[in-house]
Parts: C-alpha cells; sequence; structure tokens
C-alpha cells in the first residue's frame, strides 16, 4: 500500500506547490522508491479542457487522453512518470460523478450530502492505483480557508484516519514575507494558516516556507514552536534562477529527509542525484544563446504554453545553449508584413490554439520562415497553417483554410484543406463525433502512433520510425491534397497507422522546417528533451552561428 503525502496551501496562492511537489517526487524516486501525483482542483468546471488559456494556462494532455490542469506536466518533467486520466480531478468532475449516481439510484434513496458522498468520491478517487507505488502525492489546489476547498480538506483528513497511523502526512506550503522596515521575516501569516488548517482537523507534519530571505535560526524555532511541527521539519524554499534546480535546493534543505523521518522510514536509502546534478551542470555551463520566436495568440500569458516553454528549454541543455524565448503576437501582423516582426530570430515556432483570431499572421510567420529558410516547428494549429501556406502559396489553392475558421464564421469562405475529422481509428475502435457535438471533450485526444517514412527528416531526429505522441484536437490536413503538396515540395512524412491521417509534414528544401499535428512537448522532459526540440535547438544554433 502507498504511503501518501497530502501538500496543501496558505497565505497566498502561487507558492509553487506543483513544483514542490514535483521536486519531492524527484528526490523520493532519486531515494529508490517509486512516485505517483495526483491534483485534486476546486473548481467547479468538470476539466481545464473547456477553460480559457489566458484564466488557467495550458491545458496538459495525458496519454489517456485526460485533459488536465498544467501542474501535471510538472510532476511527469520532474518524475518520468507518465500521468493518467485518474491523476486529476476537479470539484467539477467529483458532482458530476454523484449526481450521476444520484440519477441512476446508486444511493438507494438516500438524502446526499456533501460529507458523506462528496468526501466519499473523492476518498475513492484517491485510493485509486494505491498498491502500485510506495508514494502517492496528492496536491490540493487553491489555499486553505477557501470556500470550494473545503470538501477536499474534509476528505484527506477522513482518509488518512482511515488509515493505519504512519501512512500519511500532511506537508504545508506558506509564505514568510520580509519586512525591509523592521529587517525582519514575519511568521505570524504562516501561524494563522497552520490555525486555520488545525480548524478542520488536519495538523501539519512538515511547512515548507517560501522566503527571499535565509531563515534565522530564531524564526525557524518560533515556527516550529506555535505551529506544532519539528524544527527539522521547517523547510526553507528559497527563489531559484531556474525551475530544476529544485529537486537539489530541497534537498539541501532537507525534504526528502524530513519526509522520511516523518514516516519513521529508517534508515533513509542514500539519494542518487545524478541526474539533477547533470541537469543543473546542463543549465548553468552554456556557450551562448538562441533566440527563438513562439508566435501564438495567448502570449500574454506565458503559462497558456508551459510546456512548450519548458520544451525549449530542455531543447537548450541538451545542447548546452541558452534559449531566449521571445513571445510574438500574431494578430499583430494579420494584416501586414510579418517581417519587421520577425528578422532576427534564429528560429520561429507556432504552436497550437484555436480560432480564426491571429491565425493570418501564424500563415504568414509560416511563409516567412520558408522562404528565409529560418528553423520552423509547426505544433498541431501552427502544422495547420504550415499547410495552408503551402496550399496557398506554392499548390495555388488561393482559398485554402481551415474549416475550423468557417464554423466560427457561421459561413463558407476557405477550400476545407484543413477539415472537421468526425471518424477515427483508436486502438482497434471506431470514434465517431459530430459537429454540434458539445465543447468539452471531443476532440482527438490522447496518444496515437504514427508511422515515419524512411530516409526523412523526422525518422532521423527520432532516430525510429514508428512513435507515440499525444493529440489534441478536432481538425485534420485532409489527405486529398497530398499529391499536390508533395509535388510542391512539403512531404507528408508522418502518417497514423491506417495512412489516412497526416500526422508530421516537412518541406524538403529546407534546413529544418516540420509541422506536427500532435504536442511533442507534453513529453520532453529536462533530463531526456524531446529528440523534435533537441534537433530544433541544434539547427537555432546552426543559424546562429552563421550571422
Ligand atoms: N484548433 C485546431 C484543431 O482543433 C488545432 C488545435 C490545437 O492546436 N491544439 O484542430
Amino acid at each position: 500500500m502507498a504511503r501518501y503525502v497530502f501538500i496543501t496551501g496558505g497565505v497566498v496562492s502561487s507558492l509553487g506547490k506543483g513544483l514542490a511537489s514535483a521536486a519531492l517526487g524527484a528526490l523520493l524516486q532519486a531515494r529508490g522508491f517509486s512516485v505517483r501525483l495526483r491534483k485534486l482542483d476546486p473548481y467547479l468546471n468538470v476539466d481545464p479542457g473547456t477553460m480559457s488559456p489566458f484564466e488557467h494556462g495550458e491545458v496538459f494532455v495525458t496519454d489517456d487522453g485526460a485533459e488536465t490542469d498544467l501542474d501535471l506536466g510538472h510532476y511527469e518533467r520532474f518524475t518520468g512518470v507518465a500521468a493518467r486520466n485518474t491523476d486529476s480531478v476537479s470539484s467539477g468532475r467529483i458532482y458530476s460523478n454523484v449526481l450521476e449516481k444520484e440519477r441512476r439510484g446508486d444511493y438507494l434513496g438516500k438524502t446526499i450530502q456533501v460529507v458523506p458522498h462528496v468526501t466519499n468520491e473523492i476518498k475513492d478517487f484517491l485510493a485509486v492505483g494505491d498498491d502500485e507505488v510506495d508514494f502517492m502525492l496528492c496536491e490540493i489546489g487553491g489555499t486553505v480557508g477557501d470556500i470550494e476547498g473545503l470538501p477536499f480538506f474534509e476528505a484527506i483528513r477522513q482518509f488518512s484516519h482511515d488509515k493505519p497511523r504512519g501512512e500519511c502526512i500532511f506537508m504545508h506550503l506558506t509564505l514568510l514575507p520580509y519586512l525591509a522596515a523592521s529587517g525582519e521575516l514575519k511568521t505570524k501569516p504562516t501561524q494563522h494558516s497552520v490555525k486555520e488548517l488545525q480548524s478542520i482537523g488536519i495538523a501539519p507534519d512538515i511547512l515548507v516556507c517560501r522566503s527571499e530571505q535565509p531563515i534565522p535560526e530564531k524564526e525557524r524555532e518560533k515556527i516550529a514552536l506555535f505551529c506544532n511541527v519539528r524544527k527539522e521539519a521547517v523547510v526553507a524554499a528559497y527563489d531559484l534562477g531556474s525551475i530544476y534546480e529544485a529537486p537539489l535546493a530541497y534537498h539541501r534543505e532537507g525534504l526528502d529527509q524530513a519526509v522520511l523521518d516523518a514516516f519513521q522510514i529508517s534508515p533513509a536509502p542514500k539519494p542518487d542525484l545524478t541526474t539533477w546534478q547533470d541537469v543543473q551542470d546542463r543549465i548553468h555551463k552554456t556557450d551562448g544563446a538562441v533566440k527563438i520566436a513562439i508566435v501564438g495568440k495567448y502570449v500574454q500569458l506565458e503559462d497558456a504554453y508551459k510546456s512548450i516553454k519548458e520544451a525549449l528549454v530542455h531543447g537548450g541543455m541538451a545542447n548546452r545553449i541558452k534559449v531566449q524565448v521571445e513571445w510574438v503576437d500574431a494578430e499583430v501582423f494579420d494584416h501586414e508584413d510579418a517581417a519587421p516582426h520577425l528578422e532576427g530570430f534564429h528560429a520561429i515556432l507556432v504552436p497550437g490554439g484555436f480560432g480564426e483570431r491571429g491565425t493570418e499572421g501564424k500563415i504568414k510567420a509560416a511563409e516567412f520562415a520558408r522562404t528565409r529558410k529560418i528553423p520552423y516547428l509547426g505544433i498541431c494549429l501552427g502544422m495547420q497553417m504550415a499547410v495552408i501556406e503551402a496550399a496557398r502559396n506554392l499548390a495555388k489553392i488561393e482559398a485554402a483554410g481551415s474549416e475550423e475558421f468557417d464554423h466560427e464564421a457561421g459561413q463558407k469562405r476557405f477550400e476545407p484543406v484543413v477539415y472537421h475529422l468526425k471518424e477515427w481509428v483508436k486502438g482497434n475502435h471506431a470514434v465517431k463525433r459530430k459537429v454540434d457535438d458539445d465543447k468539452g471533450g471531443t476532440m482527438r485526444l490522447g496518444a496515437y502512433t504514427a508511422h515515419l517514412a524512411e530516409g526523412s527528416k523526422v525518422a532521423e531526429v527520432y532516430g525510429t520510425t514508428e512513435i507515440e505522441e499525444r493529440h489534441r484536437h478536432r481538425y485534420e490536413v485532409d489527405i486529398k491534397y497530398r499529391e499536390k503538396l508533395e509535388e510542391c515540395g512539403l512531404t507528408f512524412s508522418g502518417m497514423s497507422p491506417d495512412g489516412r491521417l497526416p500526422e508530421i509534414v516537412e518541406v524538403k528544401d529546407h534546413p529544418w522546417f516540420i509541422g506536427v499535428q500532435f504536442h511533442p512537448e507534453l513529453k520532453s522532459k529536462p533530463f531526456a528533451p524531446h529528440p523534435l526540440f533537441a534537433d530544433f535547438v541544434r539547427a537555432a544554433k546552426d543559424v546562429s552561428r552563421l550571422v
């Protein structure tokens, strides 16, 4: 049976609970334990799939096709453990399950209440797969005291009570603000936040305190005394230059030791930190920098492209070069020349997206990269835009466009080179969709296999001709146009196993121009950079050395 670590937060949001959880996962692995990480989110959306990237950041997709919170991306990047559908849940999902059961009559006419029905549903979620790993790390979104978080806090309290003593611990993140006027770190907000937790029956075993300054011994003792934790269990979390320094930083501060002590695991297995030392070395020992433009729509909130940004950092680590990412708003040059906005970059990346806004700009970015022979990586919508660009400018299909934009506008303006897919094959099953299916969860989602053409650029980059990558989209490039486009130099170098769905295109006479229908960024890790990102950054590095 797994031991459980519940991770909660107090004082303010955005303290880095996800990062702390992920780093702890990595440290427990370094000590030889197996881990799984979970996220429980108090919001009422059933999943983040329909939430605006402006508000919520990117939607992270798992192999099994769940649309989840971006924190699951952190978990995967730090532990390499592929997240599953059962690793992310929201209040919305919990309530919808409970109501579904109520409608089915599963509760035999009982009055349905938050306690026990909602809390039981949460506890069932927590227990899934508890016989598979040594440690289950469960992060509760939001901060203690939030109204909507209460059922989750109550559920973890009950859960730990149901388990034998010593199988669950609570780790709480707080903030120690620094008051310049008095030159002190203030512990009161932490004390209040712990009180709040205690008032709902949870006594934290470990306190992780975010602080800009080193925590003096005196303050540490005070926190321990007032919050009823051991002094060694007051762990400092300082600001870091790179998130990938977190495992080593937390190890230095004694987080993993404190967790093992709390579980009374003794003697504690010695950690092997070589992976993270190498990662750290690759961050610090670099030679030069490349400038890469991400031409997108949601550029105001960098979290909207979290995994892409991280995958580029990993690509930089693979090449021991710094990657400077600049966010370029595609909409700005929807109706004007893209060149002044894109000159000077060593590579251009057009990420995924939804809706027509900014797409003419993205098409221009693809054209700019193709004609100027600048490395181009098009992801999902970024691939579709590259195909439309080639269709318009090379194959002379002037009205080429995506059915997505016609659907949105409610009129037919484009020749659908990219069309709405309503039927496809997943494994041995046919999947069917109607145009007017509800917006949530109707996409081609999760891992699909693709076959790569022998001798193609991508086969060389991947070093294999069969890959599996994650998808999240409704529209597809129509193979009807394959022959015509290939005659013009756009090769369809990756296809679905049944040969019906184009997965990858590449421009033949170009140093590096690749469009992929899937999201390679979701599988990249600092200790295992994704081959596409590693080679894309390498190509950018080649350009940077030329100029
Ligand atoms: N909007 C496009 C589609 O649904 C692309 C989606 C994406 O980029 N993730 O096919």
